[in-house]
Protein backbone atom coordinates (compact mmCIF):
# COMPACT_ATOMS: atom_id res chain seq x y z
CA UNK A 1 0.00 0.00 0.00
CA UNK A 2 3.02 2.04 -0.48
CA UNK A 3 2.67 3.53 -3.68
CA UNK A 4 3.21 6.74 -5.04
CA UNK A 5 0.46 9.19 -4.48
CA UNK A 6 -1.92 10.02 -6.94
CA UNK A 7 -2.24 14.13 -8.15
CA UNK A 8 -5.91 13.70 -7.08
CA UNK A 9 -4.87 11.88 -3.58
CA UNK A 10 -2.26 13.79 -3.34
CA UNK A 11 -4.31 16.96 -3.60
CA UNK A 12 -7.03 16.03 -1.13
CA UNK A 13 -3.90 14.91 1.42
CA UNK A 14 -3.09 18.79 1.22
CA UNK A 15 -6.59 20.34 1.87
CA UNK A 16 -8.32 17.67 4.15
CA UNK A 17 -7.21 16.92 7.68
CA UNK A 18 -5.92 13.87 8.42
CA UNK A 19 -8.25 12.09 9.99
CA UNK A 20 -10.23 13.17 7.05
CA UNK A 21 -8.09 12.15 4.36
CA UNK A 22 -7.58 8.94 6.13
CA UNK A 23 -11.42 8.32 6.17
CA UNK A 24 -11.14 8.81 2.50
CA UNK A 25 -8.39 6.39 1.75
CA UNK A 26 -10.54 3.69 3.51
CA UNK A 27 -13.72 4.46 1.69
CA UNK A 28 -11.75 4.65 -1.48
CA UNK A 29 -10.00 1.29 -0.86
CA UNK A 30 -13.43 -0.43 -0.39
CA UNK A 31 -14.83 0.50 -3.75
CA UNK A 32 -13.69 -2.33 -5.57
CA UNK A 33 -13.14 -1.99 -9.86
CA UNK A 34 -13.84 -5.59 -11.45
CA UNK A 35 -12.89 -6.94 -15.27
CA UNK A 36 -15.62 -7.64 -16.90
CA UNK A 37 -13.39 -10.48 -19.09
CA UNK A 38 -10.75 -12.07 -15.98
CA UNK A 39 -12.52 -10.83 -13.00
CA UNK A 40 -9.36 -9.28 -11.85
CA UNK A 41 -9.91 -6.90 -9.30
CA UNK A 42 -8.16 -4.33 -7.87
CA UNK A 43 -9.38 -0.83 -5.66
CA UNK A 44 -9.72 2.77 -6.88
CA UNK A 45 -7.48 3.90 -4.52
CA UNK A 46 -4.84 1.60 -5.86
CA UNK A 47 -5.70 3.11 -9.58
CA UNK A 48 -4.92 6.10 -7.97
CA UNK A 49 -8.81 7.60 -7.39
CA UNK A 50 -11.28 8.56 -5.23
CA UNK A 51 -14.64 7.45 -4.44
CA UNK A 52 -15.99 9.11 -1.20
CA UNK A 53 -19.00 9.41 -0.05
CA UNK A 54 -20.58 7.90 -3.26
CA UNK A 55 -23.15 5.44 -4.13
CA UNK A 56 -24.55 3.73 -7.25
CA UNK A 57 -22.46 0.93 -8.73
CA UNK A 58 -21.11 2.77 -12.12
CA UNK A 59 -19.21 1.09 -15.09
CA UNK A 60 -15.70 3.00 -16.10
CA UNK A 61 -14.19 2.15 -19.40
CA UNK A 62 -10.87 0.64 -18.91
CA UNK A 63 -7.94 -1.26 -19.82
CA UNK A 64 -7.49 -4.40 -17.54
CA UNK A 65 -3.80 -4.83 -15.88
CA UNK A 66 -4.12 -8.30 -15.82
CA UNK A 67 -5.50 -9.54 -19.33
CA UNK A 68 -4.62 -6.22 -21.25
CA UNK A 69 -7.97 -6.30 -22.52
CA UNK A 70 -10.70 -2.59 -22.57
CA UNK A 71 -13.80 -3.08 -21.26
CA UNK A 72 -16.74 -2.09 -19.33
CA UNK A 73 -15.24 -1.87 -15.72
CA UNK A 74 -17.71 -2.48 -12.94
CA UNK A 75 -17.34 -0.48 -9.45
CA UNK A 76 -18.95 -1.55 -6.51
CA UNK A 77 -18.18 -1.37 -3.18
CA UNK A 78 -16.88 -3.75 -0.66
CA UNK A 79 -18.21 -3.56 3.12
CA UNK A 80 -15.28 -2.30 5.03
ZN1 LIG B 1 -8.95 -8.49 -17.15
Amino acid sequence: MDSPLSFWQRFSKAILSEAAFEDMKKSSDSWKVQCPNCKYERSVWEMGGIRWKAAGNPKMLRGCPNCNQQGWHLIYQKPI
